[in-house]
């Protein structure tokens, strides 16, 4: 049941878009109504013996034309169950004024009010999940199918029954024939990117299973990877590092008030949305939420905007508000792009300027203090010495003092001894080096207190002297 609140303006100010009818005809559509509605004639034929007022027989006419034009609307749109639709409170705005022959006339359209209205009552609010789709299948957000399998699954498309189906990554490359498919495949390769819209996700989705459905409206989604992602380790320890495809969709959906919404879903491994913004916080991906933040900002202004076009029921407005979408997606897609490339590349400065730095000296020489006589080498071409812990070289001048510290990328050491660059050193140099290094007294700090006149110079000097041995040679 549908219960209408019919709002009846008069104005007689716009007879522009009137459409002339002849009035006689008018009487007769709603006379032919009563056909239309077998059921509801019966019923008033039996109560008519009380004779009703011709206002009373118009109105019941009324409400039957209204009942098969909204039923109408509805079944033609979302061909669903109407059984699941609950009673709805529907405005239908028209104008109509004694002076243009009492005309009716509807604007917006008659049908465009109701489809708004319709749309807003056959969605479901309040049932966005970030983190997963809506399932149009199972009627939720919770079930399995909701969510990708694996971190290397993207969406797909929805099937015929509004069932999510989801692909591996490289696969759906392959399928929209992307140019970079292969890059996939190569390691420390850039992460790919795929704009898909709403039209192509949906396209095999029937009516009744949700396609016009804005309970998870699918406007659009960018799928790329891979990118690393911090695992925790259920058993604890060290977290692993897994790639990552992830699937960024813009819907259109309803909150638990029924108002309008824009939501930017991001969607990994069927994590959900608390465990996804942790990731995003974590600095590697910073990239990430920083671009995921802008197009977040974006869609929520065209939210508002079009929210308003919509309680307006201006269509106009509306449309030219969501035409906006598809660029939030390019340029979600191209921050993405950009962002990833430069975090890379500040990630290598980081790690060169992590592995180049001194560490504090203390910690060298904690290190020195555990490492056994065949951590120790010799460097022919610098005459230091060197003490490997960790995939740590710290190097040290013969008198023990610490210059610097640097990470040893794989193999360097091996390349290092290979190329007799460095040399092993006799177990008791070794100790005595050891000795060295753990009782090594650093020139006294001068206090800035005495920091005056003519020593000013030599102290400056001296300290330029020591920060330039301190730079990795
Ligand atoms: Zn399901």
């Amino acid at each position: 049941m549908f219960s209408c609140r019919i709002i009846m303006s008069e104005d007689t100010t716009s007879p522009k878009e009137h459409v002339e009818q002849d009035p006689t005809k008018v009487e007769e559509a709603i006379n032919s109504s009563e056909e239309a509605a077998p059921g509801a004639a019966n019923l008033d034929q039996k109560s008519e013996e009380p004779k009703r007022s011709r206002f009373e027989r118009r109105t019941t006419a009324l409400s039957d034309v209204l009942r098969t034009i909204v039923r109408d609307a509805y079944l033609e749109r979302f061909q669903g169950d109407p059984e699941s639709l609950p009673e709805i409170d529907l405005n239908i705005h028209f104008k109509v004024g004694g002076r243009e022959n009492w005309d009716v006339n509807f604007n917006p359209d008659l049908k465009e009010q109701l489809v708004v209205q319709l749309e807003d009552a056959e969605a479901g609010k309040g049932v966005y999940e970030a983190g997963r789709v809506f399932c149009f299948y199972c009627n939720n957000s919770l079930c399995d199918c909701a969510k990708p399998p694996d971190l290397r699954s993207v969406f797909h498309s929805y099937d015929s029954m509004g069932k999510p189906v989801w692909c591996d990554f490289p696969q759906l490359l392959v399928e929209v024939k992307h140019p970079e498919v292969d890059k996939i495949y190569e390691k420390g390769s850039q992460a790919i990117s795929h704009i898909l819209y709403g039209k192509q996700l949906k396209q095999d989705q029937l009516s009744s299973y949700g396609k016009s459905s804005k309970t998870y409206s699918l406007l659009g989604q960018i799928v790329f990877g891979y990118i690393g992602l911090k695992i925790p380790n259920p058993a604890g320890g060290k977290p692993s590092l897994e790639k990552a495809a992830c699937t960024v969709q813009v819907a259109e959906t309803r909150e638990s008030s029924g108002g309008f919404s824009l939501k930017l879903n991001v969607i990994m491994g069927g994590l959900s949305g608390q465990e996804i913004k942790e990731h995003l916080s974590n600095r590697s991906l910073e990239w990430l939420k920083r671009a995921v933040g802008i197009a977040e900002r974006d869609l929520k202004e065209i939210a508002i905007e079009a929210g308003i076009a919509r309680k307006a029921q201006d269509s106009a407005q509306f449309n030219e508000q969501m035409k906006q979408v598809p660029m939030v997606l390019k340029s979600l897609a191209a921050s993405i792009n950009r962002g990833e490339r430069q975090q890379k590349r500040r990630t290598q400065h980081v790690e060169q300027r992590r592995g180049n730095k001194n560490r504090p000296i203390h910690k060298a020489v904690e290190d020195v203090s555990k490492a056994a006589a065949s951590d120790f080498y010799y460097d022919s071409e610098k005459k230091s010495m060197v003490c490997i812990s960790q995939e740590r070289a710290h190097i040290f001048n013969k008198d023990g003092q610490h210059i610097t510290t640097f990470k040893l990328s794989g193999g360097e050491l091996d390349k290092r001894k290979k190329a007799g660059r460095w040399g092993s050193v006799p177990a008791a140099d070794a100790e005595a080096l050891k000795h060295k290094i753990t009782n090594f007294k650093k020139k006294p700090v001068i206090n800035k207190k005495n920091f005056s006149g003519l020593s000013d110079l030599s102290i400056a000097l001296d300290k330029a002297t020591n920060a330039g041995d301190n730079e990795e040679a």
